[in-house]
């Protein structure tokens, strides 16, 4: 028995049977180092789709902020703790001035439970509309609304999906798709309200990930907030994986889309790793919520957490990071262009900055998705030490979601195997 197929075994041993392990032969890692990780036998594979460690694996910044704050105190929130309000007044100073208000999470789940609640609390309803093949987390009132894992047992009666307003794959594609995507939201609000419900909340993930890396038309969220808004609920944008300044264009994807949502719920790349997320609120959505209950999250915000989000927002605004992701971003979405001249496989590029799909088909005839070669691809790249991986409904998206130092040599090198993989197969 070799070593990895030792530990595989005594992961299967100890761990819950339900843990899932990335690629055929699981790889075993030691260090991370920017947008490098490195294996147990000292092999370095370029890390072109992890989204957490945001300003790169093991960060000088993080490691240091984490390291003296822990040395000096970490606790809850109780207390009067000058980094919990440092973290809390620059990250809110991302935001529009209506979003004043920070509530902090140990994870997306948690952030979004939180914003569902709260959005239930302030409107008196119950009613959720999310988009299809959707992931919004794992408890049980967030799984329970996550479309991409409902499966046969379907949506609670309090819920409803509407399609994703994908116009490569959706129902609808032409110049009228926009008005049918919002035609589906106003239906629902009309279907909760007869069934008793209320709209309490629609809650979207700005560039909607697990759906497919679908990127919705211009004045989709705007509208859809309006529609939410008239009908009695609060709009929860899901910022967990598209925002920090991710997708290039703007800090928080919403922003490009000319709407101010009612929560923002934040996770993932917040504080580089460490388990920091968030609920971001307009204050007049919690108060009544506040008179009645407290907030208490015994790791929520922790100052140790904080003093590596703070980081995480020195580092992305030093380095210039936004830009870096825009500018790096478009030069790998020409390469990739280049790449489909040669290759069938290659169906769409969509995306932007960091945060790039692209949607491999049989052929673009079809546009059928190429669900085997896509893992096939994976597989290829990881031999030539590039990882990345699948999404989407059919699994047939390649992310491309680097650490955000990720530079124009390593989008070449990525370019390159990438290439050399698809001839390969
Ligand atoms: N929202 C979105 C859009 C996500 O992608 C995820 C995680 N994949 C979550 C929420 C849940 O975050 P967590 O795993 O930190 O609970």
């Amino acid at each position: 028995m070799s070593d990895i197929e030792a530990m595989i075994a005594r992961r299967n041993r100890l761990l819950g049977p339900a843990y899932r392990l990335f690629y055929d032969a699981p790889l075993h890692l030691v260090k991370g180092e920017g947008v490098w990780l490195i294996d147990a036998d000292g092999g370095r594979y370029l890390d072109t789709y992890n989204n957490v460690p945001h300003i790169g694996h093991s960060h000088p910044a993080v490691v240091a902020a984490v390291q003296s704050q822990i040395a000096d105190l970490n606790i809850h929130t109780r207390y009067l703790h000058d980094t919990i309000l440092d973290y809390a007044e620059k990250l809110l100073a991302t935001f529009e001035p209506a979003l004043d208000t920070a509530h902090f999470c140990c994870s997306g789940t948690e952030a979004n439970e939180l914003a569902l609640r709260l959005a239930r609390d302030a409107t008196g309803n119950q009613g959720v509309i999310v988009t299809e093949c959707a992931y919004h987390g794992h408890s049980q009132a967030i799984y329970e609304i996550s479309t991409r894992d409902v499966g046969a047992r379907g949506l609670p009666d309090y819920a409803i999906a509407v399609p994703a307003p994908d116009l490569l794959r959706g129902p609808h594609r032409g110049a009228d798709a926009l008005a049918h995507y919002l035609d589906h939201i106003a239906k629902a609000a009309e279907t909760l309200n007869q069934r008793g419900y209320g709209v309490a909340a629609m809650i979207v993930d700005t560039i909607q990930s697990s759906g497919g890396t679908v990127v919705p038309p211009m004045g989709y969220y705007r509208q859809a907030a309006e529609i939410i808004r008239q009908a009695g609920g609060l709009f929860i944008a899901d910022e967990v994986q598209a925002g920090f300044g991710r997708a290039g264009t703007d800090f928080w994807v919403y922003q490009g889309h000319d709407v101010v949502p009612d929560f923002v719920t934040l996770g993932k790349p917040m504080g580089n790793g460490m388990p920091l997320a968030g609920c971001i609120a307009q204050r007049a959505h919690v108060e009544g919520f506040a008179r009645s209950h407290k907030y208490f999250n015994t790791f929520a915000g922790i100052p140790v957490s904080c003093a590596a989000g703070l980081a995480v927002l020195n580092v992305l605004e030093q380095e210039n990071l936004q830009a870096n992701a825009l500018d790096v971003g478009n030069h790998l979405k020409a390469g990739v262009a280049k790449l489909a001249e040669e290759h069938d496989a290659i169906g769409d590029i969509r995306g932007s900055g960091f945060f790039i799909g692209l949607d491999l088909v049989t052929d673009r005839k079809t546009m059928n998705p190429a669900t085997a070669l896509t893992k096939s691809l994976i597989e290829a790249m990881k031999e030539r030490h590039v990882l990345s991986g699948a999404i989407g409904p059919d699994m047939n998206i390649l992310k491309i979601r680097p650490p955000m130092v990720f530079t124009r040599d390593h989008a070449d090198l990525l370019l390159e195997t990438l290439g050399a993989s698809l001839r390969a197969l």
